[in-house]
């Protein structure tokens, strides 16, 4: 049986009490490997090791010399992107034509970007006359925090997990990363390829584990001078918390219950297309996916008949068949879960368009955790699953009839990552966009990325901005000078 080990101090070992748990394909739910659950002692020998590196060998590094190893980091991932993409296929469940799209290609971007913002990062200067008629300087410099702590999610497990890495590490920080128990196994691989391309020890580190466990004892260390998380907002809640003794800092990417607003005078093809992709993609498992859609009266019917079409068109199975849409969801919990929401939302008197259970699957795919695509109507927006966040492949749509009331809709949510409006009129595109509470805003697309651009949630959604030189405001302390003249 595959073992997953934990990486660290550049080494890769078990547990030194020898406990594994088990991780499933979840298209078939077989076992597909033992993965090292970390505790104590391997949590304080990765932080040890962090804490060393940073006046080690990674410490003294020249910044040209961290900024080329970000390069070959990203160029070894491509080098390896086929095992990156069997691994984390088969521990999400995510069809390869997501994953050699989106996940491994952004895994490896999430070091170059970074190697990017690094070369251009300017200081701040200020001359100025001091009050006994002197002259004084005052400049800005930036150091590396120290050793951050980096817990990361299951839905896009490579991807997440680099887009904090990536710039902890391009800004001279050391990493002490805990991927999700479900997606532990590029997390590890990663560590070949920082051993392969000579990333000194200790600057990057992997405890493999639980969150109630290895992740509590993270966030609670005393030598972890922050933590960056991705994962449910009450999970950040009790991160946060953690993160208060000590006083460390935290950044918070959460939960996310994005509308979609599509406007009369939209273009049909594009809006359709753009909303099936941003509520079915990765089965519904992607934060800044939709899970309210609004529809302009006069098109309502059309639209949510033209959503039911492509729903009904996606076809669901394993993660290595080409001609796959769509995965299962990443566990049996998960299932579970998203489960309980279609049988909820049933309850309170949803009209079922699409979907709204489990498929009958055949053979080995008849224990996989397969959901449905799933549309809902007739709901009122105090609802539970037009509230609260499903994390599947569904959505709910409602009409409306002025731009006011859309706004309303849309802004009344605890959360605030992101939406999608459907308009070609450039007036309201820019006038709707500037009035809804949301970290990002995209107009007749969806999942339209610039690293270099501010990414973060509003409200419930999130702490802090990343991408480009806004990473640095988390990653990087900023010490002022001050010189009399
Ligand atoms: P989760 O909160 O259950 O777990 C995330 C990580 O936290 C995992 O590694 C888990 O082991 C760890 N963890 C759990 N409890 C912990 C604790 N007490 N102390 C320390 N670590 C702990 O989230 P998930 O189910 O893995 O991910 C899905 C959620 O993530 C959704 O809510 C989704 O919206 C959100 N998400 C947000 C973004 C974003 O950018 N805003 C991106 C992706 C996912």
């Amino acid at each position: 049986m595959k073992k997953v080990q934990h990486y660290i101090n550049g080494k890769f070992m078990d547990s030194q009490c020898g406990e594994f748990f088990d991780n499933y394909n979840p298209a078939t739910a077989e076992l597909i490997s033992k993965v090292a659950l970390g505790r104590e002692p391997e949590v304080n020998a990765a932080i040890a090791a962090a804490k060393a590196a940073l006046t080690g060998e990674w410490g003294q590094m020249k910044l040209n010399d961290r900024i080329a190893m970000m390069y070959e980091i990203a160029n070894e991932i491509d080098r390896r992107f086929d095992d990156f993409l069997e691994a984390e296929c088969l521990d999400t469940g995510k069809p390869y034509s997501i994953a050699r799209h989106i996940d491994i290609p952004r895994g490896a971007a999430n070091f170059k970007v970074f190697a990017d913002t690094m070369k251009s990062v300017a200081d701040e200067a200020y001359r100025s006359d001091t009050p006994d008629g002197k002259k004084m300087l005052n400049y800005s410099m930036r150091k590396p925090k120290g050793v951050i702590g980096v817990i990361s999610p299951w839905n896009l497990p490579l991807l997440l997990m680099t887009w904090k890495v990536g710039p902890a590490m391009a800004c001279g920080n050391t990493v002490v990363v805990k991927p999700s128990q479900v997606t532990p196994t590029t997390t590890s691989l990663l560590g070949e390829v920082m051993s392969k391309v000579g990333v000194p020890a200790g600057a990057y580190n992997v405890v493999q584990g639980k969150g109630s466990i290895t992740g509590n004892l993270i966030t609670a260390h005393k030598d972890i001078d922050a933590i960056t998380f991705t994962g449910e907002t009450k999970t950040g809640e009790m991160i946060m918390d953690a993160c208060s003794k000590g006083v460390r800092d935290v950044s918070l990417e959460l939960g996310g219950k994005n509308p979609a607003i599509i406007f009369a005078d939209c273009d049909m093809e594009k809006a359709i297309s753009e909303t099936a992709r941003s509520v079915f993609a990765n089965s519904g498992q992607v934060c800044l996916g939709t899970e309210r859609v609004y529809v302009e009266r006069p098109i309502f019917d059309e639209f949510v008949n033209r959503l039911k079409e492509a729903g009904s068109k996606l076809k669901v199975g394993v993660q290595n068949d080409e001609s796959v849409d769509m995965g299962p969801v990443v566990s049996a919990v998960h299932r579970d879960k998203v489960l309980d929401f279609y049988n909820i939302a049933k309850k309170e008197g949803a009209n079922v368009i699409l979907g709204g259970g489990a498929p009958k699957m055949d053979g080995k795919l008849a224990n996989g955790f397969f959901v449905e695509p799933t549309i809902w109507t007739g709901l009122p927006e105090t609802a539970t699953v037009v509230k609260e966040e499903v994390f599947g492949p569904c959505c709910h749509i409602a009409p409306f009839d002025t731009e006011d009331e859309v706004i309303k809709m849309a802004n009344d949510t605890k959360y605030g990552l992101a939406s999608t409006i459907f308009t070609e009129n450039l007036d309201r595109a820019h006038r709707v966009a500037s009035q809804i509470d949301t970290g990002i805003v995209w107009v007749n697309s969806w999942f339209l990325r610039d690293l270099r651009t501010p990414f973060g949630g509003m409200k419930g959604s999130g702490i802090g901005r990343e991408g480009g030189h806004h990473s640095l405001e988390f990653y990087t302390e900023l010490k002022n000078v001050c010189i009399k003249m």
